[in-house]
């Protein structure tokens, strides 16, 4: 075991899982990659970081300088750990509709926050275009500056992807991969794992959750909306630059009743505890590998922690309040020990 030299040298290298009980339903080998064990459990420490490196190396962010983003959160808690550790302030601001316990975690990570109404791209006051006229207005009013970390179309996001996750799937399994699945927010993970693997043979498959323009994209050539998921980071509507250059083999659409019980019974019977974007990927796992047969090797992503979601994903009011899936274990009365 090595030793890490500070905060950004322990993001990524993180261990593949194999999921059994999919494993077993499909007869391929799947394998999550656990993501959750970066420092500020998500997917997007890496993207964090690659981005606050790009803007030093720049010239753009400076010694005591502020980092600005528009984030669903796990972006956010990534900037202001890695940020933290590096001397910079963050301001993220976070459409209302995530959950508590996100807000609470970034306000813990240093961050200050701004919430604000959910509202569609297209509106000025969408979260994204007001992260961006906040950074411009604080560039010329911070002391040592503030740069916008703009991660759907800051390119730097997918190459985190490209430098780190798509090259350690490829040695972790020895070469020995024949599929990827992933759901896209920014886009970052599916596009740059993609470049790394597809060239090499693998098939990539994007997941998309409903209320998502991808898979109708990708499919008829037009993007188009159709109902709402609870899963929350991913969901695009538009092509982001990251996601430039990029098309996947495959493309599924799917529902939250499909997805959701994979990660009740992985919690249940595997202990992996894990959130709403995670069962979309499971559910596109599970279509990969039935699309391909058994004895496929497929790799997903185990995007972020599920504690992140205990009052949403793992609250039975909740799920019941949208018409979805309750494990029976979720309202089983614990027994008693005497
Ligand atoms: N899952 C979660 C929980 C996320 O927060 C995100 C990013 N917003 C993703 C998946 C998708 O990652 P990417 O931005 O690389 O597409």
């Amino acid at each position: 075991m090595r030793i890490a030299r500070d905060l950004a040298d322990a993001v990524g290298k993180t261990p593949l899982i194999r999921l059994r009980r999919i494993s077993e339903e499909t007869g391929c080998e799947i394998l999550g990659k656990a993501e959750f064990m970066n420092p500020g459990q998500s997917v997007k420490d890496r993207a964090a970081l690659y981005i606050i490196r790009d803007a030093i190396a720049r010239g753009d962010l400076k010694p005591g300088g502020t980092i600005v983003e528009g984030t669903a959160g796990n972006t956010g808690i990534g900037l202001a750990l890695v940020g933290a550790s590096m001397g910079f302030k963050t301001v993220i601001v976070i459409p209302e509709t995530q959950s508590e316990e996100k807000k609470d975690m970034l306000r813990l990570a240093g961050a200050q926050l701004v919430q604000v109404p959910a509202a569609p791209y297209r509106n000025p006051n969408n979260f994204v275009h007001y992260s961006r006229r906040l950074a411009e207005e604080l560039a010329q009013t911070e002391p040592n500056g503030a740069i916008w970390a703009n991660q759907f179309d800051n390119v730097a996001n997918r190459q985190a992807h490209v430098e780190t996750t798509g090259p350690e799937i490829w040695e972790q399994t020895g070469g020995n991969v024949d599929g990827f699945v992933s759901a896209a927010g920014s886009g970052g993970t599916l596009a740059g794992v993609a470049e790394v693997l597809q060239p090499k043979g693998v098939k990539i498959a994007l997941a998309d959750p409903m209320g998502a323009g991808l898979y109708s994209y990708y499919t008829t050539g037009e993007i188009a909306t159709e109902g709402g998921s609870i899963a929350e980071g991913i969901g695009q509507v538009r092509v982001t630059k990251n996601l430039e250059g990029f098309t996947p083999d495959h493309s599924y659409q799917i529902t939250d009743n499909e997805a959701l019980p994979y990660i009740f019974d992985l919690l249940h019977e595997e202990g992996l505890v894990m959130g709403g974007s995670t069962a979309i990927n499971m559910a596109g796992a599970v279509r990969l590998a039935k699309e391909m047969g058994p004895g496929h090797t497929i790799v997903t992503i185990l995007c972020d922690y599920g504690t992140r979601y205990q009052s949403k994903l793992f609250n039975p009011e909740f799920l019941r309040e949208k018409e979805l899936p309750v494990p029976d274990w979720m309202t089983e009365v614990p027994r008693s020990i005497p």
